[in-house]
């Protein structure tokens, strides 16, 4: 039997020649320069930090370049596959403001160079195999799961390097005949890459990251396609890249090892090499080690926990490229109102070894982004997260939308606006004391009060409150009441004479305050109290006296 007739016994139901997918999807004609890239995520239900960072990388080389950024989805898993996670990546992708100019979205495929789906593409990379076994580059293997465990157990024992190679690859040099009663019995088999690798021989790479690398070649006659028919990611991904016109593979580094797999697969098809740029994993300080983030031990790896903690998508921008570039902190300081796509993203200046990730750095960019939000934007903003991760709060926030607004243009506008608004969740609990239904005695009262002076303050503050004192009149009274109980008018006059004193006044309106919200600090109290209006400011401090 000749390699044709071997190929038509293995793919019998292929017609389809290499050619006829060059003529199909022919290369793009875009202006030299100009760089086409892509995300390749597996659906596995887990959309993670990493995505977004290779995802971040792989949008800013393709716009700044004038080139074209396309949604791949890798799903030749089905194992792994989690229904309805194609959606999830597509909508988590485009909150943090990554947007695709081709390939999967969710209203179906764009674009000419699809299916966009490897699951859709099967009867693509079998044309190829079949191809690759015609020129005797890639063979049928029939090893089972035992014989190959087999193989490694005596590769183990004799200290060799372990794999399909050289001469451990018993179905390499099956004769024609074999092949064929094997098919014709029936067995399941894979397709190998017949490696022409030698593993004391090296070649060298230049990574758009990390530069110049030296490797040694490939030597193992790595799958190309499973039982099923379906490839693996090494094969399918060269295929794709080759076929959709990607320039630069911008992708984790968990695939620079095999790396001299994909080179030799390029190579055997002869094709151009993409610019390869292998990204460095998160780390992030555990004590005085750094470690790698992990699934298990660190929820802040899912991109779900920034949506539903309801960090706001410029701030994990703007957070991502401080640790993506290590220019970009100094361009921001020199450009403040610049957009994030204006600056000069530049792979030379990413970090080849692992990347820190750094929440509390994040929560202090995110406190200077909602800073600058409007009054009007941070609403909205909190709106459409409770629409999503609270849906208890939405009516509240719909009935209470003028109330919200006054309490969120609280400290804002001044010369120093306070800059202690850092995500949805955290917001919420700051304001949460407005609403009857969140509000609770939550912190302790200072212990400079007795407990016997709590009532006395609180309820002299009641009988001496007039929702109609300006700011000033309302502070005087509540110096009156602090000396007519023992508390120094000023806080100075306590450190200066502590015996002659309970407390000073600052201790009495922390009593005022917490009795009125449930907590120790908060912004202006005597605004807070214009705003909630003088039933509720009544009706609080009642209930507080109610409760001692
Ligand atoms: N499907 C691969 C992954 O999810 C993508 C790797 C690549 O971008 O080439 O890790």
């Amino acid at each position: 039997m000749n390699s044709i007739e071997q190929t038509d016994l293995l793919f019998p139901h292929i017609t389809t020649l290499p050619e006829d997918y060059e003529a199909l999807f022919p290369s793009r004609s875009l202006p030299t320069g100009t760089k086409v890239t892509r995300l390749g995520p597996s659906p596995t239900g887990f959309i993670h930090l990493g995505n977004l960072y290779v995802a971040f990388v792989n949008e800013r080389l393709a716009h700044q370049s004038g080139g074209l950024f396309y949604l791949r989805i890798e799903d030749t898993d089905q194992k792994r596959e989690v229904e309805g996670a194609v959606d999830a990546i597509i909508s988590s992708l485009n909150y943090f403001g990554v947007v695709f100019d081709e390939g999967a979205t969710v209203d179906g495929e764009i674009g000419n160079y699809g299916p966009y789906y490897q699951s859709r593409r099967a009867h693509i990379y079998q044309c190829y195999v079949k191809e690759l076994i015609r020129r005797g580059l890639a063979y049928p293997c029939f090893c089972t799961g035992e014989e190959l465990e087999a193989i490694r157990e005596e590769q183990e024992a004799n200290k060799e390097n372990p794999g399909y190679y050289g001469s451990w690859a018993k179905c390499r040099d099956l004769s024609s005949e074999e092949v064929q009663k094997r098919i014709k019995a029936g067995m399941p088999f894979v397709i190998r890459l017949r490696s022409q690798g030698d593993l004391k021989r090296t070649f060298q790479i230049h990574d758009g990251i990390r530069g110049l690398l030296t490797m040694p070649e490939n030597n193992q006659d790595v799958i190309l396609l499973k039982q099923n028919g379906i490839p693996t990611y090494h094969f399918a991904h060269v295929v794709d890249d080759h076929l959709m016109g990607t320039t630069h593979v911008v992708r984790g580094e968990e695939w620079l090892s095999s790396l001299p797999i994909h080179v030799a697969l390029f190579e055997t098809m002869g094709w151009p090499l993409p610019i390869y740029c292998h990204t460095t994993v998160l780390m992030k300080m555990e004590g005085e080690t750094k470690r790698k983030l992990s699934k298990r031990k660190d929820p802040e790896l899912s991109l779900d926990y920034y949506q539903s903690q309801g960090y706001h998508p410029i701030a994990v921008r703007e957070y991502l490229m401080t640790i993506l570039n290590s220019n970009y902190e100094e361009w921001r300081a020199a450009n403040p109102e610049s957009s994030i796509g204006d600056f000069p993203f530049s792979t030379d200046k990413m970090s080849s070894s692992g990347t820190l990730f750094d929440l509390d750095k994040l929560n202090d960019i995110s406190k200077e982004v909602l800073a600058r939000l409007e009054d009007e934007e941070l609403y909205q903003f909190l709106l459409e997260w409770a629409k999503s991760y609270r849906k208890d709060l939405v009516s509240l926030f719909l009935e209470q939308k003028e109330t919200m607004l006054h309490i969120l243009s609280m400290d804002r506008h001044g010369e120093k606006p306070r800059k202690d608004l850092i995500y949805c969740s955290q917001i919420f609990e700051f304001i949460s004391y407005f609403f009857d239904d969140y509000y609770k005695i939550q912190d302790d009262y200072p212990t400079e009060v007795d407990y016997n002076d709590l009532k006395p303050i609180l309820k002299g503050y009641l009988s001496t409150y007039n929702p109609i004192d300006d700011r000033t009149q309302w502070f005087t009274k509540i110096r009156e009441l602090s000396t007519q109980l023992g508390y120094a008018e000023k806080p100075k006059d306590y450190k200066k004479s502590p015996d002659l004193y309970k407390g000073h006044v600052g201790h009495v309106s922390t009593v005022i305050r917490i009795a009125l919200m449930g907590r120790a600090s908060s912004p202006d109290l005597w605004e807070i109290q214009q705003i909630m209006g003088e039933l509720k400011t009544r009706d609080r401090i009642t209930k507080a006296i109610g409760l001692l």
